[in-house]
Order: C-alpha cells, then structure tokens, then sequence
C-alpha cells in the first residue's frame, strides 16, 4: 500500500473542526501554492481553503500530493513527541513538565530603553537588538496593535532598533505573528526571528522536523512567551468599557499576574479578576496543552517575584549561544532561579494546568506527562 500523504484534507478533519486548532498559521505560511487564507474576523482566527482547487474540506494540490500544510502544523498528529525527538534527540521524561530545557534563570535588558519598554525585563526585545545589530538574523516577526494603542495585535516584520522598541510590552488578543512571514521575505530577508506565544513558538521547529522546504531553513531564532490563554478582542468594550468604565483608547498597558492590571492614560491603575475575563478566552487557546512555549530556542514569561525580570528558559544551543553573547556584550544582566525557587514550582504548575486541556481523542504524548503533581 502506498504511504499516506495527509493534505489539508486531513488537517481540517483532524485539527480545524476538532478545536485544537489553535490559529497559528503555520499552515498558511507553508503553502506553496497559496489557496489557503487566514480568517481573524470577530474572534475567529482560523485557516480556510480558497473555494478553487477543492473547496473548504479538500485540496486539488493535496490529491496530487502535497502534504505542506500538514508538515507545519503543530497540533497535527503527534506533534510533540516529533518535535520534541527532533529538538533535543530523546523524548521528554515525565519530570519534564515544561519540556525540555538546558537551564532556567532570570534576565533583563541592560539598555534601559529596552528595560523599560518591555514587558518584563525586557529581555526579548534586547535579544531582537542584539540579534539584528549582531548580523544574526535580517527581521523579527513581532506584533504590534493595529491602534497604536492598546487594541487588538496584529503582526508586523521589525528590522530596525526602533521597530523592535515599537513592537515591546504584551497585548494579549492574538496576534499570529508568523503571518508576517510573507512581508519580511517580501523585502529581501532570509534569516528571520519569530516571536511567538507558546503555539507560535512550535511552528519552525515542526517545520523543521518534518522537513517543510525553504520556509523552514528561513527560521533562524524562535523566541517564545509563555501563555495561557489570549482574549476576543471583545473584552475591551464588553469587559472594561462597560463594566469597570475603562475606555479602550485611554490604556496605556495591560498585564497579567493573577489579574488583570490595567494601566491608564491619567495615570490610573485597575485590577479586574481573571475569572471575570473568562468568557472573554479565545476559541483557539481552550483546548491549548502548552503553557511554556516548549519547542522554542529561549522561552520568557513573567512569572516571579521580580518584575522587571525576565524568566528565560534556555532550550536549545542556539538559545544559549545567543544568551552567552549578550551577556559578553553587556547587554544582558541574569541572576539564577535559585534566587526565586517559587517561580518554578509555579512554572510547573500553570504547564500542569496547560497540559489538562489536551482532550482524550487527540494524540496521547502531551497527556503522558502526569497531569496532578506527585
Ligand atoms: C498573550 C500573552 C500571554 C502571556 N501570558 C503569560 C503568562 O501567563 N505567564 C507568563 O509568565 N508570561 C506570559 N506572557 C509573556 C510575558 O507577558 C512577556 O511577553 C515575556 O515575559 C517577555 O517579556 P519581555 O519584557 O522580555 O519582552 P518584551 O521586550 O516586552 O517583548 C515582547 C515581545 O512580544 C511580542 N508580543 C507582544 N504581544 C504579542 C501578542 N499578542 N502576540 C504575539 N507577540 C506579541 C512583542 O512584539 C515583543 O516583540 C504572555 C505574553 C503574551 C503576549
Ligand atoms: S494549528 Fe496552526 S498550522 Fe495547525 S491548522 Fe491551525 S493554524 Fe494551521
Ligand atoms: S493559550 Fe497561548 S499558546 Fe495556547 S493557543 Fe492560546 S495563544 Fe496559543
């Protein structure tokens, strides 16, 4: 029996209409033959087929063979134990509940630019700098909000200090950052960093595992943001315009740490519960297994007592060459975990927590990790 070739046939059936979907486009960036779209209208963020050559549940390039859409695609099949083998040679061990990882620390920016137009330390946008000034990479696929504001993300290609200092801080609606793909190479790059959350972040490292041709070899860093869900973009005005009588155009920034904490224009500061924003979750995020950006070069997340620190999980050489460059270059300060050892029983957990949604019909590899701490 000839081997099979899954097309968007299977995709769709397997991961589109299934809900793990989780809106990453990685399929749309890796089609060659460009019939597949990316729907973000009120909340969607989904793939499609175009209507020619096959319609919305078949392709005419798949029957003929092609399987690229599948091959980028990080909830498909067994994704993980793939990726994970790809990556780091060996499957995952059951205390590896964050995925696998060379070291975990603390770092920010020593540019205090770059510090205090981050998120946290600051951190990943001085990897970006650092990255582009060193000649390691020619653009980042980062997002920025499509107000300029604090409104919906969108993605964009950063290639310059001052595109990566636009694109600092968190916005937490979706914002596909691969897609930027298409514009980066538009205007002559080749070696690009991507700047993902957790499911963005598993995107070049599937390419690259099942072998997935030019865009893959384009991906040269992958940074990731640890992530447990995203937003409708809704829960400006539902949530904070009519409930708490926050004006979207009147935030300045937005952070998560157990609430939300929303900053405004006058100076204001307002914590709205999470439990509150819940109804406001992305369809995408809800059956999401992965908290730690686990397939990423260097993961960064919140997370800790300090806060404007970044916690880095280094996970790959690449990840720690880059990291050991800053720090020679003086562009990085790190201190250990050790220094804050609840920051990892808390990364444990909220995988932990991550890991539970991963439903019973799909593949089994994520739920093997023990799901309740011992
Ligand atoms: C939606 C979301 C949810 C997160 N949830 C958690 C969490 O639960 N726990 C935790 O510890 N950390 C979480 N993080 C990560 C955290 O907020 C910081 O991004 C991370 O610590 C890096 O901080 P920094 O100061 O080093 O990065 P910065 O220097 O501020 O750089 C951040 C980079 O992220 C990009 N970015 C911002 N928003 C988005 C977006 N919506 N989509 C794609 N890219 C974006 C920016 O373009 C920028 O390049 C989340 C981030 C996002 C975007
Ligand atoms: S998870 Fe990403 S790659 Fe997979 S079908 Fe959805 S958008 Fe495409
Ligand atoms: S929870 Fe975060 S990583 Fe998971 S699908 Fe949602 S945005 Fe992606």
């Amino acid at each position: 029996m000839a081997p099979e070739k899954p097309q968007w046939r299977e995709l769709h059936t397997e991961v589109v209409t299934t809900g793990l979907c989780t809106g990453c486009a990685g399929c749309v960036v890796a089609c060659p033959y460009d019939v597949l779209g990316y729907d973000e209208s009120a909340g969607t963020y989904r793939p499609f087929h175009v209507d020619e050559h096959g319609g919305p549940d078949d392709c005419t390039y798949g029957q003929r063979g092609c399987t690229l859409c599948t091959r980028a695609c990080p909830r498909f099949r067994t994704w993980e134990g793939e990726i994970d083998q790809f990556l780091f040679g060996r499957p995952r061990t059951e205390d590896e509940v964050y995925g696998i990882a060379e070291q975990v620390l603390f770092a920010r920016a020593v540019d205090p630019e770059l510090h205090a137009a981050g998120q946290d330390g600051g951190l990943v946008s001085a990897m970006l700098v650092h990255a582009l000034e060193a000649d390691l990479v020619d653009a980042a696929l980062v997002s920025v909000t499509e107000d300029g504001g604090a409104g919906k993300a969108v993605p964009t290609v950063a290639r310059t200090r001052a595109e990566v200092l636009a694109a600092a801080g968190s916005r937490y609606t979706y914002s596909a950052n691969p897609l930027a793909y298409g514009a980066a190479i538009a205007e002559g790059a080749e070696r690009l960093a991507l700047v993902g959350m957790s499911c963005q972040a598993s995107v070049p490292a599937v390419m690259a595992a099942r072998r997935a041709g030019k865009v893959a070899r384009r991906f040269t860093l992958t940074i990731g943001l640890l992530c447990s869900k995203t937003f409708h973009e809704d829960v400006f005005t539902e949530l904070l315009d009519q409930r708490y009588g926050i004006a979207q155009g009147d935030i300045v920034r937005v952070n998560i740490k157990g609430a939300m904490q929303v900053s405004t224009r006058d100076g204001g500061y307002h914590e709205v519960p999470l439990k509150e924003a819940r109804a406001w979750t992305r369809d995408g995020c809800k059956l999401c297994p992965d908290f730690a950006a686990e397939h990423a070069d260097v993961s960064t997340g919140g997370i800790g007592a300090f806060p404007d620190w970044t916690l880095v999980i280094v996970r790959t050489a690449r990840g720690r060459e880059l990291l050991a460059g800053m720090v020679e270059a003086g562009a990085v300060e790190v201190r250990p975990i050790e220094d804050d050892p609840g920051a990892l029983v808390l990364l444990e957990r909220l995988s932990r927590v991550s890991r539970r949604r991963w439903p019973d019909s799909a593949d089994p590899g994520p739920r093997r990790i023990p799901l309740q701490s011992s």
